[in-house]
């Protein structure tokens, strides 16, 4: 048989190709040991030698200590969060003023679809918003109980400004009442908590804005004293978009494009107010900085 041909290899030659091979392997392993004790000499103090061939971990370095914001706070000042409360009028029983010329149609339906509008407006924008209400509701059950809570959510959110909706109306007894039409905005000058800004100019940016965006006629702004305004804090505007009792401004009253371009303008108003109090931007956040009133 063919394999008969090859001698069985000698067990001389076998022994002495392994003592090469241990003799080589030995010699390697001294280099590599050779060359990892000076790699690890070159980056040590010196102070230990097991230290050189033990692959330390990596250990992340200490978090540096807390570093005060890079935002200087002006003496007399605090810096709050940007909010922004929108109050849609009445609701739930308190339908508000009511159409003269469409049976339950009314006032408490158009200010909430208006504040929802720009609640998602703002939220697009990044600016943080409260509506006082987002369901056909009141907050209580007497007039007077439901405006002091929707001053006192402004007031308890620190709200940066507050923006009341409501429809107008006037008194039909009067001859010529349906003549009457536009917008009024009112506001209540108050303790100032922003250096140099008010509800009076507030209120003022809000009628343009409001009037560029849907063409309303604006009847100018009023100074009222009114629970909303009077109970809330910062500065405030109560927007009268339009009379319920004028032909007109009930068709515009009734249209989606009113309403979405009085959304608009209202959330215009606000942006150009909170552009005038220098808001700014810091760790993805909105700030204002408010006068602390001492
Ligand atoms: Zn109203």
């Amino acid at each position: 048989m063919a394999y008969l041909k090859f001698p069985k290899p000698e067990p001389r030659f076998k022994l002495k190709n392994h003592t090469r091979f241990i003799a080589s392997l030995l010699v390697f392993l001294l280099m590599v040991t050779a060359v990892v004790v000076a790699l690890g000499k070159r980056g040590e103090t010196g102070d230990s030698e097991a230290a050189s061939v033990v692959v330390t971990p990596f250990v992340p370095p200490p978090t540096p200590e807390l570093t005060p914001p890079p935002i200087e706070i002006p003496a007399g000042k605090t810096m709050e969060k940007v909010k922004v409360v929108i109050d849609a009028g009445h609701g739930g029983d308190d339908p508000g003023t009511t159409s003269p010329y469409e049976d339950e149609f009314y006032e408490k339906e158009v200010t909430l679809d208006i504040a929802l509008k720009v609640r998602d407006l703002l939220t697009e924008a990044g600016i943080d918003v409260v509506v006082t209400r987002d369901t056909d509701t009141r907050l209580a059950n007497n007039q007077r109980e439901d405006l002091m809570l929707r001053a006192q959510l402004a007031n308890e959110n620190s709200a940066t400004l507050f923006v009341s909706i409501h429809v107008n109306a006037y008194d039909l007894k009067f001859k010529g009442a349906r003549q009457v039409n536009g917008m009024e905005i009112y506001y209540l000058n108050k303790q100032p908590i922003y250096d140099g800004f008010n509800s009076e100019q507030f209120a003022g940016i809000m009628g343009k804005a409001i009037q560029t965006q849907n063409g309303i006629y604006n009847r100018g702004i009023i100074e009222s004293d009114l629970s909303v305004l009077r109970n809330t804090k910062m500065p405030a505007v109560l927007v009268e978009t339009a009379y319920i009792t004028n032909q007109e401004d009930h068709d515009r009253l009734k249209s989606d494009e009113f309403r979405t371009n009085t959304a608009i303008g209202i959330t215009e108003g606000i942006k150009q107010a909170l552009d005038i109090l220098e808001v700014f931007e810091y760790e993805g956040d909105l700030y204002v900085f408010k006068e602390t009133g001492s």
